[in-house]
């Protein structure tokens, strides 16, 4: 089986598993895991940010870092297929009272004018003030793109102007600094808060972090343990992300070139592919995810008629070349 479904599904490698075997650990509630100390210290510093915080899921990271922007009957606002919005279950919502509205952009990028239009900070006590824009990047429903870095701090400037936070949702930051080789603290540079995970192209088994000032990661250390997130001795899961650091973030560059090879095959312009992400028009969508894994080729239905295929650290170059052959066929 080629499993083309997600970039969630790798498994940690032999290096990665003893490197975890090996991790220093302490309890992390009482703040003594160096591990997930040190994780943390390095993580912040890549952004260019004072601190950050070890969450279990990028869901975890998101409500903190939203939450610690937006308070309970603000509004964020931000692209209408983003994650924070379609797939975190309505958790910003559920758990914070907090609530949001949408532009919506092809290519999944912030549209500055839209953002200038819906932005509504105090209209009086008959309209939600909005409190932050989010972004995310790379966009995972919009197909893996990667919003501009000049789009980012035209985005930045005006929030200065008017008193607005940013977030990003940056889960796979990793493949648009990758990608385009914008600096991690560009990217940083661009938001009050962001979450970023490991568990993704990066193939750490979990845990994904919230960056930000020591003011807010000091609160979101609270909120975590608050929402049943406070972990012991996790520096063994720290230490598969301080590894995945070391050693997975420039190889990704080879899940992008995997990516537009199998675009190619389905006949999709692999110009189009920017990271890790094809996206595949299909009327018979669920049809063919089903006749590819008849052929060994696990792919996904994101809609009736969208196909998506992500590539990642468990797909070589053999097993891409197989899933290619298969679904050009197809
Ligand atoms: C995967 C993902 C997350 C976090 O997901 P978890 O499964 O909770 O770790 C957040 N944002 C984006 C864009 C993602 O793709």
């Amino acid at each position: 089986m080629v499993d083309l479904r997600s970039d969630t599904l790798t498994r940690p490698t032999e290096a990665m598993r003893r490197a975890m075997a090996s991790a220093d650990v302490g309890d992390d509630v009482y703040g003594e895991d160096p591990t997930v100390l040190a994780l943390e210290e390095r993580v912040a510093d890549l952004f260019g940010h004072a601190a950050a915080l070890f969450t279990p899921t990028g869901s975890m990271a998101n409500v903190l870092a939203v939450r610690s922007v937006v308070a309970p009957g603000q509004e964020v606002l931000c692209e209408s297929s983003a994650h924070i919005v379609r797939a975190e279950l309505g958790a910003h919502a559920v758990t914070q009272g907090v609530t949001t509205r949408t532009w919506t952009h092809p290519r999944g990028h912030v549209d500055l004018e839209a953002v200038r239009s819906l932005h509504a900070p105090d209209m009086g006590p008959f309209f939600v003030p909005t409190a932050a824009v989010s972004v995310e990047n790379t966009h995972n429903f919009a197909g893996g793109t990667v919003t501009p870095v000049a789009d980012l701090q035209a985005l930045r400037s005006w929030a200065d102007e008017v008193g607005c936070k940013v977030h990003l949702d940056g889960a796979r930051i990793w493949n648009a600094h990758v990608a385009t080789g914008t600096e991690l603290a560009a990217y940083g540079g661009i938001a009050d808060v962001l979450a970023v995970c490991l568990s993704k192209g990066l193939g750490a088994p979990v845990g994904s972090l919230l960056v930000g000032s020591t003011e807010a990661i000091a609160e979101a250390r609270v909120w975590r343990k608050r929402m049943g997130g406070g972990m012991r001795q996790v520096g063994i899961l720290a230490a598969a992300g301080l590894h995945a650091l070391d050693h997975h973030v420039e190889r990704l560059a080879k899940d992008h070139d995997h990516a537009r090879l199998l675009a190619e095959a389905c006949g999709v312009d692999p110009a189009q592919v920017e990271t890790n992400i094809v996206v595949v028009p299909r009327d018979d969508a669920a049809s063919f995810v089903a006749a590819a894994a008849q052929e060994g080729v696990r792919v996904s239905a994101v809609g009736p008629r969208t196909v998506r295929l992500v590539t990642h650290l468990d797909v070589g170059p053999e097993a891409v070349r197989r899933a290619a052959a298969v679904l050009a066929r197809l």
